[in-house]
C-alpha cells in the first residue's frame, strides 16, 4: 500500500486542509512554496494513466476540490496545478496527485 493510501486511512498523519466523500487534501511534506497541498482521489487511482472513463466525474470533482482549496487558502492571485504523470515526470507515489502550489510566483517552462 502506497503512503497516500496509509494516509486516507489515516494510518500515516498528515495536515488535512479538505475532505469529502471522494477527496482528500493535504499539506506536502516537503513543501516548494508557501501553499503545497496536494489533492488526491480516494479511489486508488495509480497516475493520469490510469484513469478510465468511469473515472471523469470523479476527476472533475477532484477539481472542484483543489477551486474549493484555493479559495479557503486565499490564493485569489492566482496557483499553478501540476501532475507528474509517470518516470520522466518524477513521479514518486504511484497513487494520483494533484500539486495546488501558490503564494509565491512561478516561472514557466517549469524544470
Ligand atoms: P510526485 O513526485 O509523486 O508528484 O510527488 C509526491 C509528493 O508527495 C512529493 O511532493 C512529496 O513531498 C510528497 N510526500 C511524499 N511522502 C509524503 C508523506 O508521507 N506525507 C506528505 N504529506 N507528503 C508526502
Amino acid at each position: 500500500m502506497n503512503v497516500f493510501e496509509r494516509i486516507i486511512r489515516r494510518e500515516i498523519p498528515a495536515k488535512v486542509v479538505y475532505e469529502d466523500d471522494d477527496c482528500l487534501a493535504f499539506e506536502d511534506i516537503h513543501p516548494a512554496a508557501p501553499v503545497h497541498v496536494l489533492v488526491i482521489p480516494k479511489k486508488p487511482i495509480a497516475s493520469v494513466d490510469a484513469i478510465e472513463p468511469e473515472d471523469e466525474a470523479l476527476v472533475g470533482r477532484l477539481f472542484s476540490a483543489i477551486r474549493k482549496v484555493a479559495a479557503q487558502l486565499g490564493l485569489g492571485n492566482g496557483y499553478r496545478v501540476v501532475t507528474n504523470c509517470g518516470p520522466d515526470a518524477g513521479q514518486e507515489v504511484m497513487h494520483l496527485h494533484f500539486h495546488l502550489l501558490g503564494g509565491r510566483t512561478f516561472s514557466w517552462p517549469p524544470g
